[in-house]
């Protein structure tokens, strides 16, 4: 019993830990990264740009399309642990949970109908990122709820004030501020390449 529980408690962990991290790297791309950065920018920060303009675009891409760099990472994190011979379970299922951040955010862009019956009923029972927690990140200013994988780690991270505390540490010490965010009210309007991206009435 006492195993079990341990078990239970190390995959909690590990789930809240991978979905952390994934908030982390979003949380980078959106307050940080400019499209002008080399390969960076063009390769993570523009898709992110279009993500917070029209959220639905990528709901049309395919699982290698928005989890290709997670995977890449994915692959860099277990042929490391491997080396140094740390291979376990608890590795793998952070790897494996890591890995599909980004289609459990998918997911929570798609409609019920698109995303069927068993996707949708483990966002139902909350083991997935429910649509409607996912909304609050898309919510003007945009600036909070950047975990993308869990219910459970976004309402710990706001009542600790996490990202505004962070990210006002960052500013005394480097003089780095949140980047102005042209898909909020007020702060556009967004670069003109974002127009091939316009859903198509
Ligand atoms: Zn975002
Ligand atoms: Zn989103």
């Amino acid at each position: 019993m006492r195993h079990l529980f341990l078990t239970l408690a190390q995959v909690l962990g590990l789930v809240m830990l991978a979905d952390f991290l994934a908030g982390v790297v979003h949380w980078l791309e959106d307050a940080y990264g400019s499209e002008d950065t080399p390969v960076v920018g063009p390769l993570l920060i523009r898709p992110n740009i279009v993500h917070h303009h029209y959220p639905r675009f990528f709901t049309r891409l395919s699982w290698w399309q928005s989890s290709w760099d997670l995977l890449l990472l994915g692959g860099v994190i277990v042929g490391a642990a491997a080396w140094f011979g740390l291979l376990s379970w608890q590795l793998w299922l952070f790897v494996a949970i890591s890995i599909n951040a980004n289609q459990v955010h998918k997911w929570s862009h798609r409609t019920r109908a698109e995303n069927g019956r068993v996707i949708s009923f483990l966002q139902d029972i909350r083991v997935l990122q429910t649509p409607h927690h996912h909304a609050l990140h898309h919510t003007d200013p945009k600036n909070t709820y950047y975990c993308p994988v869990t219910n459970l780690v976004n309402p710990i991270l706001e009542r600790l004030r996490f990202w505004p505390r962070l990210e006002a540490l960052i500013e005394r010490t480097t003089g780095l501020r949140h980047r102005e965010d042209t898909s909020v009210r007020g702060q556009g309007p967004g670069p003109a390449w974002l127009g091939e991206f316009r859903p198509k009435k």
